[in-house]
């Protein structure tokens, strides 16, 4: 597998989900190797989609450097790792990824308006030698080594109309283009104050969220079970972080993007690839156990 950039820019603009502010995203081609870098500010600062990078990930990931920071960056990443998108650069004018309709299937639709050119470095997966777990109680996410990447999520809420709904997935473009990246950001009525007391959920309208009231979705469900679906494309969006494909089991429950954050972190930690942005080579252990799933003491195959 080789790398994969866009043929030509594209641009899109709406309002942010969190600032309620307009703002715009240029994706233009960018060279092998170089990842997904934002560029934003009057300086057009740049700043590398990297765990290192992010300053805020309460309700949404924020990503910044020297001052300068892009919000809500998690669906347009999910949209890029889906499509496998490698390089990429991001032009912004404002402070928030624009929500658009609260998922990443506008960003898949301006991707696919863009094309794509196979570059001629190649893919270089991660690999783990070992499980990570990171959270605990009811929010945890671990990660277990294997072949190929797979998402695990449970998400659990007392709200009936979300209540207990589980999914697995596995990576391919059409799963990932018909039954990930439609799935809409949502929210809660009763939270909705004070999220926007606390500069939160500032635009989100039934246009960009599905908004649950007490007697359920005020707006259509795209799927029955659009909340984990939802779960799985932030999750999905926040690995992307790591600016190469991992290849693991990723089983997750009720976690969000502070503790995708943490395992984001703990994964580069475990990997060594801190030293990767200070201009030094990565260090990969690559070790791909054989039947595709590693034990270890005290957690089982799941
Ligand atoms: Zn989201």
């Amino acid at each position: 597998m080789r790398q994969q950039t866009i043929r030509k820019p594209v641009s899109v603009e709406g309002i942010g989900l969190h600032s309620g502010k307009p703002g715009r995203v240029t994706l233009s081609p960018a060279p092998e190797d170089s990842g997904i870098v934002f560029r934003a500010g009057a300086e057009r600062e740049r700043i590398p989609a990297a765990p290192e990078s992010v300053v805020n990930s309460h309700y949404a990931t924020t990503v910044g450097r020297n001052g300068t920071r892009v919000q809500t960056v998690e669906h347009l990443m999910a949209a890029a790792a889906g499509l496998g998108i490698d390089n990429l650069d991001v032009e912004v004018d404002g402070v928030e990824i624009p929500a658009l309709d609260g998922s990443a299937k506008p960003f898949v639709a301006l991707l696919a308006a863009a094309g794509r050119r196979e570059q001629s470095a190649r893919l270089k997966p991660l690999t783990l030698s070992y499980p990570i777990r990171v959270g605990g109680g009811g929010r945890f996410i671990h990660l277990v080594p294997s072949g190929s990447l797979r998402i695990s999520y449970t998400l659990d809420h007392e709200h009936p109309a979300v209540g207990t709904q589980v999914l697995t997935y596995t990576p391919g473009e059409r799963v990932f283009v018909e039954e990930l990246a439609p799935a809409r950001t949502y929210g809660f009525l009763k939270d909705l104050g004070l999220m926007r007391k606390n500069g939160l959920a500032r635009g989100g309208s039934l246009d960009n969220a599905v908004v649950v009231g007490n007697r359920g979705p005020l707006n259509g469900l795209r799927f029955r079970d659009e909340f984990v679906r939802h779960k799985v494309l932030d999750l999905l969006g926040d690995l992307a972080l790591l600016g190469r494909p991992i290849l693991a089991h990723v089983v997750a429950r009720n976690g969000g993007h502070a503790l995708n954050l943490e395992l984001v972190l703990a994964i580069q930690r475990a990997l060594g690839l801190e030293r990767r942005h200070a201009g030094a080579p990565a260090r990969v252990p690559v070790r791909v156990p054989a039947d595709g799933l590693a034990t270890a003491p005290g957690l089982a195959v799941i």
